[in-house]
């Protein structure tokens, strides 16, 4: 496939390979940030290939895995409502709340659809004014640019039966909180090429300066990934703690002005809870007070839902770097994609399932 095959030429990866191998003379631990590119290094089985020294910690870039579970209960709840439309993209619909899943709710006579867009819930809205449509709006800064763009829609087009539960989430924050952490181990990151893209590198060389780690943006494919992991170590090796772009063909320093200027008008930055992580200030965008008619949790007054978290999952030492999935008791036994106990064994970008679904249970077995 065009555009795609390249990435993945296998003599270009050899070479690559090759200088990471032969650059790297001590132990590191870098973070990939995206649970894309997490699902690309286990599938193409890129930590195996590495110099034993090198570590890859999985980190907590997948949304689906660290929408808290609180928000679920919230989405389930006003799912359940008669007279609502929930739309949501696919992988939301198995993710666990405390007690059902929107399968469930849909099983049980709610109308629970799936849609490619949020402007697909917005069309909904126009056909259907009689009913409530809700989009579960929830993401890093690549999701949030079209949830704006919808919303801003909606003010503009006056559809006041569309409203959008939002729980965003941004990166730099985390970077600063993992680096805060007193069990931090990470010494390097990959950055999620998609995020730059759409806000660009600014906030980057900061925390390469404040906490001294390379920051290298990273794209997704085998050689970006190997790419990025050969500019992480090179600065590693000498010293070096610089925010560096690997992923120039889809990031642009300055990002995608037009998608960052919606963003500012509609979101505002605020506090928000990380599954498996905690609260993490200033970590979040809710929907401007100006917008906030269409704010789906004040609208169905679903805010008091608070719900707490099972002990027996461990995803959020998952999401930390803390343990690998295969550590956990329940890895491959009680939890797996068809019975999830977790939500990073639930979406295909989280790290549980991205280790099960591509042979990591002989690890289990080796354990
Ligand atoms: S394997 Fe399942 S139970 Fe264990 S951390 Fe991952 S999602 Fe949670």
């Amino acid at each position: 496939m065009k555009y795609l095959d390249e990435f993945s030429d296998p003599d270009l990866a050899r070479k690559l390979l090759d200088q990471i191998h032969a650059a790297t003379t001590q132990k590191w631990a870098m973070m990939e940030v995206c649970g894309g590119q997490t699902h690309s290094i286990i599938r193409h089985a890129i930590d195996q290939l590495l110099p034993p020294e090198l570590e890859l910690i999985h980190g907590p870039g997948c949304p689906v895995c660290v929408t808290p579970l609180e928000v679920i209960d919230r989405a389930l709840a006003i799912a359940a409502r008669p007279g609502v439309i929930f739309c949501s993209f696919g992988d939301m619909l198995r993710v666990p709340g405390s007690s059902q899943d929107l399968f469930a709710v849909k099983s049980a006579g709610g109308d629970v659809r799936v849609v490619y867009s949020p402007l697909d819930a917005l069309r909904l809205a126009r056909e259907n004014p009689d009913k409530e449509v809700v989009f579960f709006g929830i993401g890093f800064e690549t999701t949030a640019p079209a949830n704006a763009m919808t919303v801003y829609q909606a003010e503009r087009l006056g559809v006041h039966n569309f409203s959008l539960l939002v729980s965003h989430v941004l990166v730099p924050p985390a970077i600063a909180a993992i680096m805060e952490s007193s069990t931090c181990r990470v010494q390097a990151f990959l950055a999620a090429g998609h995020v730059c893209s759409v806000m660009g590198t600014a906030e980057y060389p900061p925390l390469a300066r404040k906490y001294k780690v390379p920051i290298v943006v990273t794209g997704f494919e085998p050689l970006d990934i190997l790419e990025g992991i050969r500019r992480t170590v090179v600065q590693l090796e000498a010293g070096r703690h610089e925010m560096e772009n690997a992923y120039p063909r889809a990031v642009r320093d300055e990002g995608n002005v037009p998608a960052m200027e919606m963003l500012r008008d509609v979101f505002a930055v605020t506090d928000r809870t990380w599954r498996g992580i905690g609260t993490i200030p200033l970590s979040g965008w809710k929907l401007a007070a100006k917008y906030r008619e269409f704010d789906a949790e004040e609208r169905f007054d679903v805010t008091g839902i608070r719900t707490a978290e099972s002990g027996l999952c461990r995803s959020g030492e998952v999401l930390q770097g803390l343990i690998k999935p295969h550590e956990c008791a329940a890895f491959g036994k009680e939890c797996t994609p068809r019975n999830p106990l977790g939500a990073t064994m639930v979406s295909s970008e989280g790290a549980c399932a991205a280790y099960y679904t591509y042979r990591r249970l002989e690890l289990v077995d080796a354990k």
